[in-house]
């Protein structure tokens, strides 16, 4: 019997707790306890441990967030810090930890697994941006969320002749704004993997004025360009009036689709099993339509690759 404990870290992404859930009963089905970590790695530093039971779990698979809480710690990643979590893991006798989370928290779980201890990471954020695995835990809802508010700006566009541009997250990895720009039929998105071309947008919204389109959709990956001078940039050029909504964090939340309980679920159990054969550092992805066990090390140095085909698609269908 193994004293499973779980923590969730970094950026949270709805159906982590969906995959609490298939970690906690899976465990016990197999005779194992689990143990929740609370606040991230903060609480295995502070010794927030408490023992999941059953109905610990139950009612959160449609819930949002993680019940177990997140954090950033950065006296995790200080010798001193870990030093004092390896002594609470010693103190409730916990010999295998399994951190939901992104590349981030991987790291930290492997600095972990350097002590000796066996670790599982499960990918949890909603940029997609792991390379190992094709999606993340939490990706598909946000997508959903982008898709509605796109149909939401659209109406209001449309009834103005307006164009929007809508600033997405994602940071280094475009897969928000190319899966929800496709979804939604998105004119033009900017991401941080394809050239910038101001003159590629402009071109593309003279074209739809002519024609007598009356919405630009335009997607912006954050940080690439302050999208208020985009704004007004497009605008002198096209005389197109060009508005700015910027999504932020309601992307991160709500109810977790059922692609994402469905791999939470999926995961969760799978990284159940695979810790009871497995030592040392391991991660759970789901790739080429399936559960796969893989190496924590080598998932880690797996660079993200961008889909350049549906980027065509995009522009092609966007024309
Ligand atoms: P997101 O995708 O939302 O950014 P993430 O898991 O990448 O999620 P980070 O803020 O990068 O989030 O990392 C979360 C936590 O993991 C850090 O606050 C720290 O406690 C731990 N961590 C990150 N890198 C390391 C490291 N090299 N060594 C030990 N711990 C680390």
């Amino acid at each position: 019997m193994s004293r499973i404990g779980i923590l969730t870290s970094g950026g949270d992404s709805p159906g982590m707790n969906a995959a609490i859930r298939s970690i906690v009963r899976t465990a016990i089905y197999c005779g194992h306890e689990a143990l929740g970590i609370y606040s991230g790695y903060q609480g295995l530093v502070d010794d927030e441990i408490r023992v999941l039971g059953l109905s610990s779990v139950a009612d959160i698979i449609h819930r949002g967030g993680t019940i177990l809480g997140t954090s950033r710690c950065p006296a995790f990643e200080k010798e001193e810090g870990r030093k004092k979590a390896l002594k609470v893991l010693d103190y409730h006798g916990i010999d295998k930890v399994i951190v939901l989370g992104g590349d981030g928290s991987f790291k930290g779980a492997l600095a972990l697994a350097g002590e000796g201890v066996d670790v599982l990471g499960i990918p949890c954020t909603i940029d997609n941006d792991l390379g190992y695995t094709d999606y993340t835990i939490g990706f598909f809802t946000a997508v959903e969320t982008i898709t509605e508010a796109i149909g939401r700006i659209r109406d209001t566009s449309s009834s103005h002749e307006r164009g929007h541009i809508i600033e997405v997250m994602g940071r280094t990895c475009g897969d928000l704004a190319l899966y929800a720009g496709i979804s939604g039929g998105a004119e033009s998105i900017l991401v941080p993997e394809e050239e910038f071309s101001l003159d590629r947008i402009v071109q593309k919204i003279l074209r739809g004025k002519n024609r007598g389109k009356r919405h630009h959709i335009i997607l912006l990956t954050e940080g690439l360009k302050d999208p208020y001078k985009l704004a007004n940039e497009i605008q002198n050029q096209t005389d197109v009036e060009t508005k700015v909504t910027i999504l932020g964090y309601v992307q991160r939340g709500g109810s977790p689709n059922i692609s994402d309980r469905i791999m939470a679920t999926n995961l969760g159990a799978q990284g159940v099993l695979a810790l009871e054969k497995g030592r040392g550092a391991l991660a759970m992805g789901f790739k080429n339509n399936r559960a796969q066990v893989f190496n924590l090390e080598e998932a880690l140095e797996v660079k993200k690759t961008f889909s350049k085909t549906l980027y065509q698609e995009l522009e092609m269908v966007s024309i």
